[in-house]
């Protein structure tokens, strides 16, 4: 066997610390090292093109790089491998930047660490065998989970294409929050005018098949054939009947039912449409608070129903969709800021969220546009603004910052002014945080143009002072003094965090999530938006906070990643699978229950129990080797012969 070793400076990176001139001379002694030299830049093509003159010139069988992780540039080397000619799995990788240069100053220790890296990286190389992909036909149709702008983006697109879209829906409505906004920053325009055509968009489109009111429950199968379960929930309505007239909401007498729509502000009826614009226009029935369906007395609805559309025997049903790829776009919540006590833990009627005030702002919302307070109905004249409710909090874990608050505090501060000029906003921040085009421009402007009062500070506690008003303390930590503000309205930026229920929709696409329920990229910089799991994924906030322009591009990305895969006419498997050894295989079943894709099932030859593996459905994630306690499984490329040949190489160093 012939190897090639190159050993990359990354610039500074490696080149800084450890000596990659010495390492490629150690490599050169390394057994079937016929090649081994350093370069500045491996991946650049240069670089490339080094390689492959050297895999041709000296008949290379196989070739090590030692440069970064190889989640950043495995996938690059083995093409280039492949344009040499030679099968893309004689390639090894050792990582001598994240693993050596990194994290240690100490140049002669970092240049031996290198080069046992290398030995390692060599002997595994030795132990190599080609691999080869099988090719297979893929469904060409889509699923998108969430009809927020960034799933209605990724639809769009992807139907526009050619593509079938599936779009499913929790609520019976799409839109996600941008359907909740008054007017959006930076340019103020009404956001249901922007919002609006695009969805009538979904509705129109002849490739889209929009199923509210709907959860994915279950997803087996592989990228380019996902078998997908979706529980379309009861609405008591028969949706192909309704015409979204309203006469069933008018006369409805459950005028209490919490109104989900509008934050809670105020209530609403049992049958509702949730707002003018909805798409689809159907009226639905919570269950909870229909007269008839808790009580058996009532029925007004379907007596007044022109078209017979109301069905109170209407259960949940469950259909299962094949489709190629999947895009999670489940968006967000904000967090539950009742843990404030100190901003009264929600016992205060005229302490609201920032969701609840763009109801009260809103045309479309329970005051028809007029800002009021819940408590009194009455215009509030000086309204607080608290940033950063549960964003950049340490003492609750939530270190990390919401994205958005600073700039829709400042909308919200312009648009009160707007609404009631003789008002006065204050905003209590940390930091402003208005780093997107036009962004800070416009908070200068709620500042300067419409007389904002910024106060940078934390609140410390809200107070009733019992003739209606609350009193805000805090402190000016630019003055260094205490600060107390007297407020009609006090208006919440609360913390987002992963939508509810995310983490259980990640364990059903076998996607991994962070603790705050945000679903993981494969690589923050350069795989936004893929997940670890091939044919699914992210768009918009379901990955991490973003407001509607980033929510937007991320679901046209997701979308050219999904019409990239299926314009394949065929797609490879990663041969890099399990396979079962079936004379040591004692069919104990630990490596189907360990599986987390359910690519292994039990099966039955000569009358004995074996396991088998879904060639189509492993991941390649090696749990199931690690488990079998026969060593009865095999990970291609990660053969226990070749892991233990890389512990040889290391104990030997
Ligand atoms: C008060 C406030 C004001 C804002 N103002 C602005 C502004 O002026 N300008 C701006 O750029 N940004 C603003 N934003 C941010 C904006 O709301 C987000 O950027 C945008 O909504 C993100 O869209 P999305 O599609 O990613 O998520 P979402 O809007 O949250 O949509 C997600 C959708 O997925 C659905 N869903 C969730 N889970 C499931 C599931 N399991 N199955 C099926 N469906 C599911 C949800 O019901 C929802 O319809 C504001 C945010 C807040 C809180």
């Amino acid at each position: 066997m012939k190897i090639g070793v190159f050993i990359c400076h990354c610039g500074s990176n490696i080149a800084g610390t450890v000596d990659c001139k010495a390492v490629a001379d150690i490599a050169r002694t390394y057994p079937d090292v016929a090649f081994s030299t350093d370069t500045m830049y491996t991946c650049s093509e240069p670089g490339q093109e080094e390689i492959i003159e050297a895999i041709k010139t000296k008949k290379l069988d196989g070739v090590v790089v030692a440069s970064c992780t190889p989640r950043m540039h495995e996938p690059t080397f083995r093409r280039t491998l492949e344009r040499a000619g030679l099968n893309k799995y004689m390639f090894e990788m050792a990582n001598i930047r994240e693993h050596v240069s990194w994290i240690g100053k100490d140049k002669e220790a970092n240049t031996n660490k290198a080069a046992e890296l290398v030995r390692i990286a060599v002997e595994k190389l030795r132990h190599d065998a080609p691999l080869f992909s099988k090719s297979f036909e893929s469904t060409k149709r889509v699923l998108v989970i969430g009809g927020g702008v960034a799933g209605i983006q990724a639809a769009l697109d992807c139907a526009d294409a050619g593509l079938d879209v599936l779009l499913v829906e929790r609520e019976t409505y799409i839109g996600g929050k941008m359907a909740k906004l008054d007017k959006t920053f930076p340019t103020v325009d009404c956001s249901s005018c922007i919002l609006g055509p695009k969805m009538v968009d979904v509705a129109q489109h002849p490739k889209i098949t929009l199923m509210a009111a709907s959860e994915v429950t279950k997803v087996s199968g592989y990228v380019g054939n996902f078998d997908v379960e979706i529980k379309k929930k009861a609405t008591y309505v028969d949706w192909s009947k309704c015409t979204g007239c309203g006469a069933c909401t008018e006369k409805c007498p459950s005028k209490k039912t919490p109104d989900k729509f509008n934050e809670f502000v105020g209530p609403t009826t049992a049958i509702n449409i949730p707002f003018p614009q909805a798409i689809p226009k159907k009226a639905a029935i919570n269950p909870e608070f229909c007269r008839k369906l808790t009580s058996g007395k009532c029925g007004i609805c379907a007596k007044l129903c022109p078209t017979g559309a109301i069905n109170y025997e209407m259960q949940d049903e469950t259909v299962t969709e094949t489709v190629g790829a999947i895009i999670a776009a489940t968006g967000y919540d904000l967090m539950d800021w009742t843990i404030y006590g100190e901003y009264g833990g929600g016992r205060y009627p005229d302490v609201i969220t920032s969701l609840q005030y763009e109801r009260l702002m809103s045309a479309s919302g329970p005051t028809g546009g007029h800002i009021k307070r819940p408590s009194d109905g009455k215009e509030p004249k000086s309204v607080v603004f608290i940033q950063c409710v549960g964003s950049r909090d340490r003492s609750i874990d939530r270190p990390y910052c919401s994205g958005f608050c600073c700039m829709y505090t400042a909308k919200q501060a312009v648009l009160t002014k707007d609404h009631i000029p003789d008002s006065q906003s204050y905003v209590f921040y940390m930091d402003i945080r208005a780093n997107a085009k036009l962004y800070d421009e416009f908070t200068r402007r709620a500042i300067e143009e419409y007389g904002t009062q910024y106060i940078r500070g934390r609140v410390s506690v809200i107070q009733p002072d019992g003739n209606g008003q609350y009193i805000v303390r805090g402190a000016d930590t630019l003055l260094g003094k205490p600060v107390e503000v007297k407020a009609d309205l006090v208006v919440l930026a609360v913390g987002i965090e992963g939508s509810k229920g995310a983490s259980k929709l990640a364990e059903t696409l076998h996607i991994s999530y962070d603790s705050f329920g945000f679903f993981l990229e494969s690589h923050v910089k350069l795989r936004p938006v893929e997940t670890n799991t091939a044919g699914v994924y992210l768009a918009g906030v379901a990955q991490g906070p973003k407001d509607i322009p980033s929510s937007v591009a991320q679901g046209s990305a997701a979308a050219a990643k999904v019409i990239g895969l299926l314009s394949k006419p065929r797609l490879e498997s990663d041969p890099q699978i399990s396979s079962v050894n079936i004379s040591r295989c004692v069919g104990c079943g630990k490596c189907v229950r360990v599986c987390p894709f359910q690519a292994i099932v039990e099966t039955e030859i000569r009358g004995e129990k074996k396991a088998q593996v879904i060639e189509a459905v492993c991941q390649g994630c090696g749990l199931c080797t690690a488990t079998c306690p026969q060593g009865a499984i095999q990970l291609s490329h990660f053969t226990d012969n070749q892991i233990l040949a890389e512990v040889d190489a290391l104990c030997r160093s």
